[in-house]
């Protein structure tokens, strides 16, 4: 992995996936995923039987959650570390829920649609896979240039062919003069012979 995409995955991993911020308090929930702890209780208090992860959706029958102390820790460093685009910029790169006014991070795979992490808890996508939408984009890059590469290979052929067959259009056309000449004169040779045995 290269120096700066490890460390801008680092700065990723250290982002709350609920406010995009950095993990203020973060907080680890038992299914193993991470969010601040303001943000998590956001995302829970209206709720009073089930507690799903906001991200995998893994229902919890209380709201229990731990704070992370090496996750606070790893926070702090990555802070330090200055590739990190602004809060404001990483923002802008997602969109906001209309209906819930939260930022559409996650992707359902079966409806191909961007969902907040509200939207996620609704029924409508219970059943369907939802990932967070950067892992959904990587994952269909690859599918896209995999399916690419039996495409680029069909273009170089028909790009062959194509320079075949103008070059060959090249060649025809430096010969025409000459062929139409030829033509010509033979054309003119057969009436000629007819007309002078027509005479006779
Ligand atoms: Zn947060
Ligand atoms: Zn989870
Ligand atoms: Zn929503
Ligand atoms: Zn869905």
């Amino acid at each position: 992995m290269e120096f700066v995409t490890g460390l801008v995955q680092l700065q990723e991993e250290s982002s709350c996936p609920v406010c995009l911020d950095y993990l203020k308090d973060p907080v680890t929930i038992n299914c193993g995923h991470n969010f601040c702890r303001s943000c998590i209780n956001m995302m829970w208090k209206d709720l009073d039987d089930t507690f799903p992860c906001p991200i995998c959706r893994f229902c919890f029958h209380n709201k229990t959650f731990r704070s992370n102390r090496q996750l606070s820790n790893l926070t702090e460093i990555a802070k330090q570390l200055q590739v990190r685009r602004s809060k404001r910029k990483r923002q802008e790169e997602y969109s906001v829920c209309e209906k819930h006014n939260q930022f559409l991070t996650l992707f359902c795979g079966k409806d191909l649609e961007v969902l907040c992490t509200q939207c996620n808890f609704s029924v409508q996508h219970q059943k369907h896979h939802i990932c967070p939408i950067k892992k959904a984009a990587s994952f269909h890059r690859k599918i896209l240039e995999y399916s690419l590469e039996p495409l680029k290979d069909n273009m170089e052929r028909v790009e062959k062919v194509i320079s075949l067959q103008a070059s060959k259009i090249v060649d025809l056309k430096k010969k025409l003069p000459s062929v139409t000449i030829q033509h010509c004169s033979n054309t003119i040779d057969y009436i000629l012979s007819c007309t002078f045995y027509s005479c006779d």
